[in-house]
Parts: C-alpha cells; structure tokens; sequence
C-alpha cells in the first residue's frame, strides 16, 4: 500500500458475546481493502474502568497499515461498532464493542471528534499490557510502550489462554 499511516486500535466489549464481537470485529478490520493488519494481541480480561459497577471487559489491541486518513480511519471504525451492534449510552458505561484509535504515527489530532494520541492511552494498564505485545518500542508521548507499561502496572488484568481470532 503506497502513501500508508501505521495505527494502533484497542478493542473491548463487556456485553454479550465478548470473544465473538471481537473475533468478527478483528476479521472485519482485516477484510477491509484499505488496511492491512499488522498484529494483533492476546485477549485480556479486565476489570471495568472508571465506572466499576459493570460487567469485566476483554480487551486486545491491532496494529495496521492503512491508507485511509486518520478521520477516515475513525468513520470506518465507528461503522464497525455500530454494525456489530454497539448502542451509544453513557460515557464509560458497557458496551458491546468499542473501538479507539490509539495513536497513529507521526500524527497528532486534537479536534472534538478525533484525539491523538488517544489522551488515556498511558495510563490505562488495560490498553498498554496488550499494546506492549505488539509494539513495545513505539514511542508515544517521549516514553515507550514498554515504560509507560511499567508505570501502569497490571493489577485486575488476566490473559486469557488459547484465544484466537
Ligand atoms: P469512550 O471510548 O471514551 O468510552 P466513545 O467510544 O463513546 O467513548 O467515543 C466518544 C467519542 O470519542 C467519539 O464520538 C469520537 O469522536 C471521540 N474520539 C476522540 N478521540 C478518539 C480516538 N482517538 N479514538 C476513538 N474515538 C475518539
Ligand atoms: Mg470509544
């Protein structure tokens, strides 16, 4: 793919199906003419974050290539959320699936659509054990994966054996 941007997406669900949403999710990234995955973590089971009277989360986290412009990136991937049957309530809240845009090299966004890098990004344990996996060298915010991770710990935070997408 000429002219391509390289992203890192985090995946979660904590509704429904969890391992299905994101398995079909991940297959439709992967079936899109416009990227091309790079890698894609282990599933994690975590604990919800921020409003913690919910169900536990599974999360995972790809790395691609894709031609598309970061806003385009976004668009596809909230077409995604709503295909596999995501309902926008709270902030926070559960959900079937959520996608976001972790950081895409080399650029920066700061708009009321689009953040990058994604401003939670290094802190949340959740997203940077399964982002180390795939790209624990790339630097975000002056620090790597790998040391933003070590700062993060991983408390709540449980790979789940034999998944595959
Ligand atoms: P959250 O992911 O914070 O729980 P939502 O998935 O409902 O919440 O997203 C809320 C809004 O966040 C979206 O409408 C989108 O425009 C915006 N947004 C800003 N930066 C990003 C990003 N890096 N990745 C995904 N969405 C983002
Ligand atoms: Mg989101």
């Amino acid at each position: 793919m000429a002219e391509t941007l390289n992203a890192y997406l985090s995946l979660g669900a904590n509704l429904g199906n969890r391992e299905e949403t994101l398995r079909e999710a991940v297959r439709r990234l992967a079936k899109h003419e416009d990227m091309k995955i790079l890698a894609v973590s282990s599933l994690y089971e975590t604990e919800p974050w921020g409003k913690t009277d919910q169900p536990r989360f599974l999360n995972l986290t790809v790395s691609l290539q894709t031609r598309l412009s970061p806003e385009s990136l976004l668009a596809v991937v909230q077409a995604l959320e709503t295909e596999l049957g995501r309902v926008r309530h709270e902030h926070w809240g559960p959900r079937i699936i959520d996608i976001d845009i972790l950081h895409i090299e080399g650029v920066e966004r700061n708009t009321s659509e689009l953040t990058l890098p994604h401003p939670y990004m290094t802190e949340r344990a959740f997203v940077l054990i399964p982002l180390e996996e795939i790209a624990s060298k790339l630097v975000v915010k002056g620090r790597t994966v790998a040391e933003w991770r070590d700062a993060a710990g991983d408390e709540g935070i449980k790979r789940v054996a034999g998944w595959k997408y």
